[in-house]
């Protein structure tokens, strides 16, 4: 059994056991935060249900190449659109008919439902009566955020899998091979900003304007060890023009600190910033730490950027 997924070992298992036993569950609930993997696994759960190979998912059988291909009559994938309320009901309805004709190819239809908490309630509701009485041979796949989002009724209905973000060595091997032209830099400083979670990884990679932030962020903590206080008001003048820029610069500055925090109490090492580490005194880092949450929350009480971004050179320790 081969699902091609990064850490979640628990989950994995909970699947590889279904398919094995031919105990499949009506529905299974997928669920944890944004760019995580929920949808990737969901969609190679339903290729596992349906492959004839042996190494299941194997990837060469016709039904698996008609999944990888999105041509699979008996696979339906719906909602998505990360919006309240967008999921409406006459999807729901429309899936309802649907899933009363038999299947096609095989002996087994799936519906995946992404997003179940942007559902309007018509919608839960409707897909709840679905899910008290479900026919034969149809597995519904669902994703949200988290178990609390949907309806109680509808999560005890589901088999839960919960997907957790990866340790860092995981993150920097799942983004070497799901972006083998970035240098190991550019995939390790990914790895230290996007907390394990690989989708986040992935546009921190690709979106100019993730790029940038993150790169300015990295200069700003590499310019407090620099012991002058010339090179930290030079990295942080690109922070003078944009408010939602210098705030996602500002959280990526605060996320590395945190890191760099937890490694040097712990005396662990962190790849990428262990330069920073060995520099800094605990209280160094706190101070820099707390000043940086301190700009935040100015930035959110709408004061004014200029006067913030002077406001943080005055006041960010830097030591040699
Ligand atoms: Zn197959």
């Amino acid at each position: 059994m081969s699902f091609h997924f990064y850490g979640n070992t628990k989950a994995l298992q909970v699947l590889q056991q279904s398919i094995q036993t031919g105990h499949l569950s009506h529905a299974y609930l997928f669920y944890g935060p944004a760019g995580v993997g929920k949808q990737a696994l969901a969609k190679q759960f339903a290729q596992a249900i349906f492959c004839q190979g042996e190494n299941i998912p194997c990837g060469h059988c016709i039904p698996c190449q008609k999944m990888l291909k999105n041509i699979h009559p008996d696979f339906q994938e719906l909602g998505g659109q990360n919006t309240k309320n967008s999921f409406h009901v006459k999807e729901v309805r429309a899936i309802r008919s649907d899933a009363y004709i038999r299947p096609n190819d095989g002996e087994a239809k799936v519906y995946l439902l992404n997003g179940v908490d942007n559902m309007s309630k018509e919608a839960a509701n409707s897909l709840l009566k679905v899910l008290e009485e479900p026919p034969d041979n149809v597995v519904f796949l669902l994703t949200c955020p988290s178990r609390s989002a949907v309806l109680p009724t509808l999560v005890s209905r589901c088999v839960p899998i919960e997907i957790f973000p990866v340790t860092q060595p995981e993150c920097i091997q799942a983004l070497q091979e799901l972006s083998p032209d970035t240098t190991l830099e550019e995939i390790t400083r990914a790895s230290q900003l996007c907390d394990g979670i690989i989708g986040k990884g992935l546009e921190l990679l690709s979106d100019p304007e993730e790029i940038k932030a993150s790169q300015t962020a990295f200069q700003i903590l590499e310019s407090l060890s620099k012991g002058n206080e010339l090179a930290v008001v030079v990295a942080l003048s690109p922070l003078e023009n944009s408010r939602p820029f210098t705030k996602k610069v500002l959280l990526f500055l605060s996320n590395l600190l945190r890191l760099a925090l937890q490694a040097k109490i712990k005396k662990i090492s962190i790849l990428g910033l262990d330069d920073f580490i060995q520099k800094q005194s605990i209280q160094s880092i706190l101070k820099m730490a707390d000043t940086v949450e301190t700009c935040i929350g100015m930035l959110e009480q709408n004061a004014n950027l200029k006067l913030c971004v002077t406001w943080l050179s005055a006041n960010l320790p830097y030591s040699i």
